[in-house]
């Protein structure tokens, strides 16, 4: 079942043809990367998708087509978070940051203070509802915008590069939280320049210069590395170790967890 299908999508900035017949379907309940080097059509294929440019092709999201007509239903399944949380922040507190969204779509007053309890207290950030959201560090910051992403229950969550400004540390939390919003049955779109970041994904597309150049599962990506290579990707730390350890005959296949790995080195 798919959450997004992208059917010969074409696109252009001015003369420059960015897309041009690409397909790619987004798997419902399933965690989804998109890879690429910059400038590679990522950013703007998810502006496409919240509905900002207009394209040629079909798209479907959640069954209803994207069209302008449509927008408003569609933007009700769908939370965004973008790199830089600064500059999606509109208010002076954090409340009212993550108030705005569900003002947007509507809600009634005292549903808006429920539905903002209920997502902050889930993502350890309740207790800095009267921040102001430029004042909080940056694992905070990117927390509130996920927050604002969830509050209203979308269907799929789509994280452009938003991972990126985050330390290992708070990266790492980030990406517990979202996986465990998938196995709740979130569907993620999880698009970043670090190929780290793929590890918790069901599918990778790698994009380069608006066309899908591989796409499959962590193994059967992982396994292209002179391709990923070609575009400026190592493979990912775990795969390297795991496969220096299947060289020498330690292993049998590759290890994404850590935990897993000195488990099976030890037996
Ligand atoms: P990515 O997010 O993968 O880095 P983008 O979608 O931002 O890639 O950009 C894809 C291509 O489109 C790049 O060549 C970029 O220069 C171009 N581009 C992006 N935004 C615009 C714009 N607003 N006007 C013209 N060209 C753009
Ligand atoms: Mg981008």
């Amino acid at each position: 079942m798919c959450m997004i299908k992208i059917t010969n999508l074409n696109f252009n900035y001015k003369s420059k043809q960015l897309f041009n017949g690409l397909n790619m379907e987004i798997e419902k309940g399933k965690i989804t990367s998109i890879i690429g080097p910059n400038g590679s059509g990522k950013s703007t294929l998810v502006k496409i998708l919240i509905g900002l440019y207009n394209y040629n092709g079909t798209i479907k999201i959640n069954d209803i087509l994207l069209l302008k007509d449509n927008i408003k239903e569609i933007r009700k399944s769908i939370g965004v978070v973008f790199t830089n949380p600064d500059n999606q922040f509109v208010a002076e507190t954090v409340m009212d940051d993550i108030a705005f969204t569900l003002e947007n779509m509507n809600y009634k007053k005292e549903n808006i203070r429920k539905k903002i309890e209920e997502v902050t207290k889930y993502l350890g950030i309740y207790d800095i509802l009267e921040y102001n959201p430029h004042d909080l560090n940056s694992n905070q910051k990117q927390l509130v915008s996920l927050a604002s992403a969830l509050v209203h229950d979308p269907k799929i969550l789509i994280l452009d590069e938003a991972l990126t400004m985050l330390d290992p540390f708070d990266k790492e939390k980030i990406l517990n939280i979202l996986k465990e919003l998938n196995s709740k049955g979130l569907t993620i779109l999880n698009i970043s320049h670090d190929i780290e970041d793929t590890l918790i994904s069901d599918k990778i597309y790698v994009l380069d210069k608006g066309k899908i150049v591989l796409s499959g599962t962590k193994d059967e990506v992982y396994k292209e590395e002179d391709l990923l290579h070609n575009l400026g990707f190592e493979l990912p730390f775990m795969v390297e170790l795991s496969n220096r350890l299947m060289f020498y005959d330690l292993i049998d296949h590759v290890i994404y967890d850590m935990e897993e790995m000195v488990d099976s080195l030890w037996k």
